[in-house]
């Protein structure tokens, strides 16, 4: 069924006016889910009108107001889970069972999560730390906020944005990407559903170029929120600081997976399939450069070939389907251009590096892809290739492998394999990535931060962390002593050489 209205602003669902018609496809099928015209900037002027309008009642709401609404909204999620994680699929080209498993269920615990942390504002104790004047510290909403998200994981990507910048009391215009925009209209309508007043939560869809550079640009856009590629963050954090507004940027990566020879090597292979052809490897914090031991290293290599061998590309609606298509044909042309540019450079392709035959070669489907004697510096290494491709490279001493892991620009997550705890607290130390995960890779959990350190930005989504960067601290000090001569007055002026002004007497105070 065909869905058209992938705008939602101030609580209706329409069509952009930019005039721009195009469709909305699943990448696995070639089918038209949705079609419409792309918003304008008079769309995006309407839809921050409607949030700074918004904003004057939300951010008086109380945390506990909002945190039911949040928790309401978590409600109608579950109800509707079936139809988001088809929807989800359906956009993406991803297996059902991912979209069921992980999309849908993540999304609903991080509306649960900030339902909670909404509660839960947090600052130093008010206390006289002058002994003269009472500090307290406000954190309060910081406006209407304008975030941009990928089409990896369309329904998480808006959930991350939307979620802690609500839960604060700020309003949101946020623009999905082009591609995917379906499931992020339908969570506005199931939070409109749950008593979340229009406005609060407004979409708009169009392009980035034309929608997202008016959004970030809007005066009245007083914070930006970015979940995209390095060279676009780049972009976007120029901008903001020329207008001096506050950036968060989650930006592309490139996980390091270090496999020392005391690992179990079984679990490590394993994690390494699962960890780089989750999602078809479109996933920022995909393993996409195992460093393995020499000892380990041939074993590894084999299993891996053998792992991946197993892994069931197919139809996305089918439950047994393991890997779903890439997002577009551009991509899929993209993933395997920089496969045939490391063959070309000498890379041995052990497994993949081809697309399909049959019906999966129609749409944008590649295989999983094994890459060995790939060089540290080449690009297949180095940059960001967003498929289902792990490379894996031999080391030979602890610190060439930690030296490794960190010769990239990234540093968003990374994952150290070993059971000895001096070598596992070592690699969690002197990786820089925003996450280091020991013995596992891609687990993320609502109470904890995601985010990255070097090119893959700063600012962190998910966790505490997340809501902090969506309020401003404000320091009250109210001095308290009622006095008029001031100790500190005197590094300006002396009381003496002035003298004292006659005031009349303060009302008496009222008997009881
Ligand atoms: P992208 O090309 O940077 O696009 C991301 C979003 O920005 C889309 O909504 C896009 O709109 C918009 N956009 C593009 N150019 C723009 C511009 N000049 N001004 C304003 N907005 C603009 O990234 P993508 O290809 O969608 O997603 C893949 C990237 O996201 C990867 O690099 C991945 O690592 C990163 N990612 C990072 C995280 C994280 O948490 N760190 C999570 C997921 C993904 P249109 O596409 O509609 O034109
Ligand atoms: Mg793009």
């Amino acid at each position: 069924m065909e869905t058209t209205g992938l705008q939602f602003i101030a609580g209706k669902r329409r069509s952009g006016s930019s005039g721009k018609q195009y469709t909305v496809t699943n990448p696995a099928t070639g089918e038209v889910i949705a079609t419409d015209t792309l918003a304008a900037p008079d769309d995006i002027d309407e839809a921050v009108a409607a949030a700074r309008a918004a904003f004057g009642t939300w951010s008086r709401t109380t945390p506990a107001e909002r945190s039911e609404a949040m928790l309401r909204l978590a409600d109608q999620l579950d109800a509707r889970a079936e139809e988001f994680a088809q929807a989800e699929s359906r956009i993406g080209g991803k297996p059902i069972k991912l979209t069921r498993g992980f999309d849908i269920p993540g999304s609903v615990d991080n509306v649960r999560f900030f339902a909670g942390a909404a509660r839960n504002l947090e600052g130093r104790a008010a206390a006289e730390y002058s002994g003269e004047h009472t500090s307290a510290i406000r954190r309060e909403p910081i406006g209407v906020i304008g975030s941009i998200a990928p089409w990896n994981y369309p329904l998480q990507m808006a959930a991350w944005k939307i979620l802690p910048a609500v839960a604060a009391g700020n309003t949101i215009v946020l623009k999905p990407a082009e591609l995917t925009p379906l499931t992020s209209v339908m969570f506005a309508e199931a939070a409109q559903a749950a008593g979340i007043p229009d406005g609060v939560i407004n979409i708009v869809t169009g392009s980035g170029r034309e929608a997202g550079q008016a959004l970030i640009n809007h005066p009245d856009i007083a914070m930006v929120s970015f979940t995209g590629s390095t060279d676009v963050g780049r972009q976007i954090a120029a901008q903001a600081a020329a207008a001096v507004k506050r950036v968060h940027l989650e930006l592309g990566g490139k996980a390091p997976f270090v496999v020392f020879d005391d690992a179990d090597l079984e679990a490590a292979a394993r994690g390494a399939v699962a960890g780089s052809l989750i999602n078809a490897g479109q996933d920022c914090t995909a393993a996409t450069r195992a460093y393995v031991q020499r000892p380990l290293y041939k074993a590894f290599v084999e299993r891996v070939a053998m792992l991946m061998d197993g892994v069931r590309l197919g139809p996305v609606d089918d439950p047994a389907t393991d890997m779903g298509s890439l997002i577009s044909f551009k991509q899929r042309d993209r993933v395997a251009a920089m496969v045939d540019a490391a063959r070309a450079a000498g890379a041995t392709v052990v497994r993949g590096g081809r697309i399909p035959d049959g019906p999966l070669g129609h749409a944008a489907y590649y295989e999983p892809t094994l890459i060995t004697d790939a060089a540290q510096h080449s690009a297949i290494v180095q940059q960001e290739i967003f498929g289902p491709v792990l490379v894996v490279l031999p080391f030979d001493t602890d610190d060439e492998a930690l030296r490794l892991a960190n010769d990239t620009p990234y540093g968003l997550a990374a994952s150290a394999w070993t059971r000895n705890v001096f070598r596992a607290q070592r690699a969690s130390r002197e990786i820089q990535a925003g996450c280091v995960w020991v013995n596992d890779h891609i687990p993320i959990i609502s109470e904890m931060p995601h985010g990255g350190y070097k090119a893959s930005g700063f600012g962190k989504d998910m966790s505490a962390y997340s809501f902090e960067e969506y309020t401003n601290v404000k320091h009250v000090m109210s001095e308290i002593t009622g006095a008029s001569h001031k100790g500190w007055h005197d590094v300006v002026f002396t009381s003496h050489r002035t003298g004292t002004v006659h005031q009349p007497s303060a009302p008496a105070a009222s008997a009881h």
